[in-house]
């Protein structure tokens, strides 16, 4: 059995992982990757220089979902997993300052009702309108999605899609809650409106919850002590240790079915027979790939539509502030150059020397013209905008600028129908499968598990076609 995998990122290479391991039911199989890079990982990219470790792409992955660490774990990383350190404490930018974020704030709402009164981030206007919630009736209708933000401004009023659900949710899809979808990204909200019609009794119910089964406010997110690229390397070395063919350089341009299988057609002419499919190159590279063998699932997946973003990391000498900046970072709720920012260097434990302040800040296309703005104003408007907040006196002295053009999947409205007509598309093809952030999941998590079950799934379909019909 012979698994071709398109794609040498985490999920490309969870895929081949999971291949080459085999399980209870399957044996190992052999694994043909493809990466047209000169180098594995796609999005995952660490740069160490001067004392500093710079996160190009991801830098974290949240440890309740437990696909990462359980990769982690079989790679004989569990020992380099790192959490938090430091004050723990993260900021949102709200009227005019930064405030700490509630205590058990979620993706919405704090759990506890104390905290949401209490803050500063929201006006005592925002708060009023938001405790409406708790006597409106249900919103929704079953099986009709809609915008996340749409249906909380109609339950909790604009104050808190502006400065809590757009910067909490937005940061982390780099879209806005008026076009994300509620379904396919925050399905737990609709389940709250179904359970317990207002959704600040639901944060309550489980903010409750949580503190019976004594789980603290502590932080979700996990790295690894030598940067998520340590995880890639691993990764590589124990698959081609596994005997799997890991190619760099080099394209799949197209892929045709041939007979029970494929046959992979490079980008130099070759052409590499194959019993099953992962498609892990992302949304345009699958859905070229998919154009004539399955036109439908293609058609459906060109529907995703792709966000693009930049990273730019400033390094400061230490002294440039007046006090040590132990934030983890901020979120905007205020107009800004940025999306917000993470302290890399309190954050985490060995990303900078004492002496420097080493900061990524997010520039997503929903700031409207900077997001495509050239380097050097990208640079002098992120810069002055940083220290400003900050009360830097000297400039940084290194800085990266990392541009993700159209490369994250967004998740709008309808998107679990568009995932039902790729799967739709692809059911001709049983051995080939789909994987990665484009349809189930843009966390570093997701994308392992969907690499590893969409992997399994392939070959699975092409061992045992007897028993799939019999199902
Ligand atoms: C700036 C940024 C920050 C992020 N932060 C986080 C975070 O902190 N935590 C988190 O969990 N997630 C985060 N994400 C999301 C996460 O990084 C991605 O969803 C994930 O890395 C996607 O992995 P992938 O393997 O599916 O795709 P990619 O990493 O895009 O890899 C796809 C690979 O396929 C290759 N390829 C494509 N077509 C072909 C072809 N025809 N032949 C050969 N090779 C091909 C490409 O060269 C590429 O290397 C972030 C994303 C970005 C952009």
């Amino acid at each position: 059995m012979r698994l071709l995998v398109v794609g040498g990122g985490i999920t490309g290479l969870a895929a081949a992982w999971e291949a080459v391991r085999g399980g209870p039911d399957r044996a190992p199989a052999e694994v043909l990757l493809v990466e047209a890079a000169d180098r594995f990982g796609g999005k995952v990219q660490t740069e160490t220089t001067d004392g500093l470790l710079i996160e190009h792409g991801p830098d974290s992955f949240v440890s309740y979902r437990p696909a990462a660490l359980k990769l982690a774990d079989e790679l004989g990383l569990s020992g380099d997993v790192i959490g938090t350190s430091g004050t723990r404490v993260v900021h949102l930018r709200s009227r005019g300052r930064l405030r700490p974020l509630p205590s058990g704030m979620g993706m919405v709402l704090p759990n506890r009702i104390g905290p949401f009164v209490t803050t500063g981030i929201l006006s005592p206007a925002d708060k009023l309108r938001a405790g409406l919630d708790l006597v409106l009736p249900r919103r929704l209708t079953p099986g009709e999605d809609v915008a996340i933000g749409a249906f909380l401004r109609a339950r909790l009023g604009p104050g808190i899609v502006r400065r809590f659900a757009d910067p909490m949710v937005g940061g982390i899809y780099g879209a806005s809650v008026d076009e994300l979808s509620l379904d396919a990204v925050l399905p737990s909200l609709r389940a709250d409106e179904v359970a317990h019609r207002s959704l600040m009794l639901a944060a309550i119910a489980q903010g409750r919850k949580a503190r019976a089964a004594g789980r603290g406010p502590g932080s979700p997110f996990r790295t690894l002590r030598g940067g998520l690229g340590s995880l890639v390397e691993a990764l590589v070395a124990q698959l081609a240790g596994a005997g799997a063919d890991l190619r760099l350089g080099s394209r799949v341009a197209s892929i045709r079915p041939a007979g029970a299988g494929a046959e992979a057609v490079f980008a130099d002419g070759t052409v590499e027979p194959v019993d099953a499919v992962v498609l892990a190159g992302g949304v345009k590279s699958s859905a070229a790939l998919l154009a004539e063998p399955a036109p439908g699932a293609a058609a459906a997946l060109a529907e995703v539509p792709l966000a693009t973003s930049t990273v730019v990391t400033l390094a400061y000498p230490a002294a440039a502030f007046a006090t040590p900046v132990t934030s983890h970072g901020w979120l905007e709720a205020d107009p800004a150059p940025i999306s917000g920012i993470t302290v890399s260097s309190a954050k985490w434990s060995g990303r900078a020397q004492r002496d420097t302040v080493l900061i990524r800040a997010f520039v997503p296309e929903r700031l409207g013209p900077i997001a495509s703005a050239g380097d050097g104003e990208l640079l002098a408007a992120v810069t002055r905008h940083v220290g400003e907040v900050l009360g830097a006196t000297s400039e940084p002295g290194l800085v990266r600028i990392a541009r993700w053009p159209a490369m994250m999947p967004k998740y709008t409205v309808g998107h679990l129908d568009r995932v039902a007509a790729v799967e739709a598309g692809l059911a001709a093809l049983p051995g080939w499968r789909l994987a990665g952030s484009a349809l189930r999941g843009v966390g570093l998590p997701d994308c392992v598990a969907d690499g590893r079950r969409q992997a399994g799934l392939a070959l699975d379909a092409v061992a045992a076609p007897a028993a799939r019909v019999e199902a």
